[in-house]
């Protein structure tokens, strides 16, 4: 059966004879993983719909195991990512992390486009792209349904001044829960009023708003550690190899 269908490769690996496996993220049928042929593919194997950073149209056969890109063309290249190392660190990250939140399988077409928008803001952006990253990964979470609740007490409904973040918990607390002795202190961050509004502007807003706002640096850091704590807690999802690389800010 033959599916025709657009997406981002997030991940290639090479197998045996040359054989190059690759992981994309489609708008028909989730994360999937598809085999090139050489017979595919064996005089253009450079060709630019297999290239990272492109946002390109397949054609998909489905054989026994796993899917093979009969066809592929580009839709959008991004070519802009490849000229500034920082932005191609950027973009590197934004791909294993999408690659590791997401399940096989689970429609995700608005992951897709928060992706695409992602990386077309990456292509023309150069600077303070930790606030962007941060604002990604935010985004993915709540499409994903793990946005914390932060418009009351996720406990007892209070709507009360928050006295933290529980991520155990999934959200804000107040602080007669805080102090009920059955939180778990260790996941608990505090909050100022900085940090709610970002949430909740990430979860109003789609990707393209995001394009050229930037957070002070103390409250990205922020960000980042609750970011990490909800990853590593939810999702077990931590130690994303692409890190080790990211040194901008
Ligand atoms: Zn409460």
């Amino acid at each position: 059966m033959v599916t025709e269908t657009d997406g981002v490769i997030l991940r290639q690996t090479k197998t045996v004879n040359d054989r190059i496996i690759l992981v994309l993220l489609t708008r028909k049928l989730g994360k999937i993983s598809a085999g090139t042929g050489t017979r595919t593919f064996g005089k253009r194997k450079s060709s630019l719909p297999l290239r990272a950073f492109t946002h390109g149209r397949y054609q998909l056969y489905s054989g026994r195991q796993i899917y093979n890109v009969d066809s592929a063309d580009v839709i959008e290249s991004f070519y802009g990512i490849g000229e500034n190392p920082d932005s191609f660190f950027c973009a590197s990250y934004v791909l294993e992390f999408t690659d590791r939140v997401l399940p096989e399988g689970m429609p995700a077409e608005h992951v897709l486009d928060t992706l695409t928008g992602m990386l077309r803001i990456l292509s023309r952006r150069k600077t303070r792209l930790k606030s962007l990253l941060l604002m990604y990964q935010w985004k993915v979470l709540q499409i994903l349904g793990y946005m914390p609740g932060l418009d009351a007490c996720v406990r007892c409904g209070s709507t009360e001044e928050p006295a933290g973040l529980s991520v155990v918990d999934g959200g804000i607390i107040c602080g007669h829960c805080r102090d009920s002795g059955t939180v778990n202190m260790r996941l608990l961050y505090e909050l100022n009023f900085d940090i709610i509004q970002i949430l909740k502007f990430i979860q109003k807003n789609e990707i393209e708003a995001f394009s050229k706002l930037t957070f002070r640096d103390d409250t990205a850091e922020h960000l980042g550690r609750i970011l990490e704590s909800y990853l590593s807690y939810h999702l077990d999802v931590r130690d994303l190899r692409s890190a080790s690389y990211i040194n901008f800010d």
